[in-house]
């Protein structure tokens, strides 16, 4: 059936099908949303932390990242002891792949930073090596 070329009333009902698809939840998400990244190591032994400490001075030797403390138990959602990397979301292509490279035996966590710690706790995760199962009571979700 031709369109009403005075109401247009087909080439209406086609832009209703296009809002009704555009709010689904397989929306598509602008990556300039990330901020930065965190990269965790993870070790649970002081072997590992050895591990830990070798890779992450050797990373802060070559690209600019924020290196946090090295911990010896879980802390926030981490389930295994930890290390955080912090870098800007620009050096994401020359880190993440010098990471996977030069992890060892570390599996190390990588997530987005976006204004949500829920949403970057869950679905914006990369996994270097064996993934873990992450603890998230403390994010609400809200922020
Ligand atoms: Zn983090």
């Amino acid at each position: 059936m031709e369109p009403d070329p005075v109401s247009g009333s087909l080439e209406e009902s086609h832009r209703e099908d296009y809002r009704m698809t555009d709010t689904s939840p397989a929306r598509i998400i602008d990556p300039t949303c990330i901020g930065y990244y965190h990269a965790h190591l993870y070790y649970q032994d002081t072997q590992g932390l050895a591990e830990a400490r070798r890779l992450a001075e050797a990373a802060a030797a070559r690209f600019d990242i924020k290196v946090g403390r090295f911990h010896e138990r879980p802390v926030g959602p981490h389930p295994l002891w930890s290390c955080q990397l912090s870098f800007a979301a620009e050096s994401f292509g020359q880190i993440v792949p010098w990471l996977a490279l030069n992890r060892g035996d570390l599996d190390i966590f990588v997530h987005v930073g976006t204004d949500d710690d829920l949403f970057d706790h869950t679905q914006g995760v990369i996994w270097l090596g064996h993934s873990h199962q992450l603890d998230l009571s403390g994010f609400t979700g809200d922020g």
